[in-house]
């Protein structure tokens, strides 16, 4: 029997078409492009539905709520597909690819997360290869993750970046490698690839709550007022990008005045790396310590896409600041490297 993939088409530049104030997605535009692709009629390719949200978004719109409207369209369809593409905008695929995993409990099926940096309806695209890659994917490599296909890469949802605004190799996981590769036939590095579920593993997908999580980049000279602020309640939870192996500044009691008193508070503070690569390491650095001592937690090596759906993921399922904290260090679906 063929295989059967369901396409969520929520937006992003793959759906979209030329207008007068730049390039927009349009209602039915994909599906027309679709039906035109010939190449979705060959034998090995699944057969599809696709599924248009509405409204199409550029992905710069997206919300937390918009990755539980994915993943609830993924519950309602997962018994009738073997696999499933979420269509979806470049700028802040990443964030969504890093969310999906947490809120997809007990997820046995390859979910791949794919767009374009160039629209299908042009002439020179790199959409066509993308989706046709990911169809393929879905259909006939029983990966049990959200994966983000792009450019040759397959990677860890969990894991990715988007690193160029511009190149047709746009995302990365530069803390850990691809999990396959789209050269003359396509690779799956299977060693990589997370364990199936065990069989009685219920598949159950869990509510994103409007948690009041937050992301701040230290700067050199940041003024403790600004964190303070940023720090004010209702905030739960803080995605520290620090410096290096998540240093910051150690010579302003203030700052570190402000961060102390705000874990005092319950205020879940991650710290994470600005670099691309590496891991965080708090007591590498006497400026480190100071911030371990004020109660930061470390994020090791995630990202801080991931770092931030982590944090609304552990906060949605209810848990306490201490238990969040807890297992902020755990290693809950392959985003980051214990030990
Ligand atoms: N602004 C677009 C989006 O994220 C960019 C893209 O898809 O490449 O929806």
């Amino acid at each position: 029997m063929s295989k059967r993939v369901y396409i969520a088409a929520t937006g992003g530049t793959i759906a979209m078409r030329r207008t007068p104030s730049g390039w927009a997605t349009e209602p039915g535009f994909l599906a027309e492009l679709l039906a035109g692709l010939p190449e979705l009629q060959a034998p090995e390719m699944p057969a599809y539905d696709l599924h248009e949200y509405e409204p199409l978004l550029d992905s710069s719109n997206m919300t937390p709520r918009d990755w539980w409207r994915i993943a609830q369209d993924i519950e309602e369809h997962y018994d009738d597909y073997d696999g499933f593409v979420v269509l979806h905008g470049t700028d802040t695929m990443a964030y969504t690819a890093s969310a999906l995993p947490f809120f997809l409990e007990g997820l046995g099926k390859p979910v791949i997360v794919t767009g374009s940096q160039i629209p299908l309806c042009e002439v020179r695209n790199d959409a066509r290869a993308n989706l046709l890659a990911s169809l393929l994917i879905a259909a006939h490599e029983p990966i049990p993750e959200v994966c983000l296909f792009f450019g040759d890469k397959l990677l860890r949802g969990c894991r990715a970046v988007k690193v160029d605004a511009d190149g047709l190799s746009a995302f990365d996981s530069p803390n850990y490698p691809v999990l396959g590769e789209a050269g003359i036939a396509i690779e799956i590095h299977w060693n990589r690839v997370r364990p199936a579920p065990s069989p009685n593993t219920r598949f159950r997908v869990r509510e994103v709550d409007e948690v009041a999580i937050g992301a701040l980049r230290l700067f050199p000279g940041i003024p403790a007022a600004f964190v303070q602020n940023v720090l004010r309640p209702p905030l739960k939870g803080l995605v520290l990008e620090a410096y290096g192996v998540g240093n910051g500044p150690d010579r302003d009691p203030a700052f570190l005045a402000a961060l102390a008193e705000a874990t005092a508070r319950g205020v879940v503070i991650v710290d994470t790396t600005q670099c691309l690569r590496g891991r965080v390491a708090l007591g590498d650095y006497a400026v480190g310590t100071a911030l371990a001592n004020t109660g930061v937690v470390s994020g090791f090596d995630l990202t801080a896409e991931a770092a931030l759906a982590k944090l609304y993921y552990l906060f949605s399922v209810g848990l306490p600041p201490e238990e969040v904290k807890r297992q902020m260090g755990r290693d809950l679906r392959g985003e980051l490297t214990v030990g």
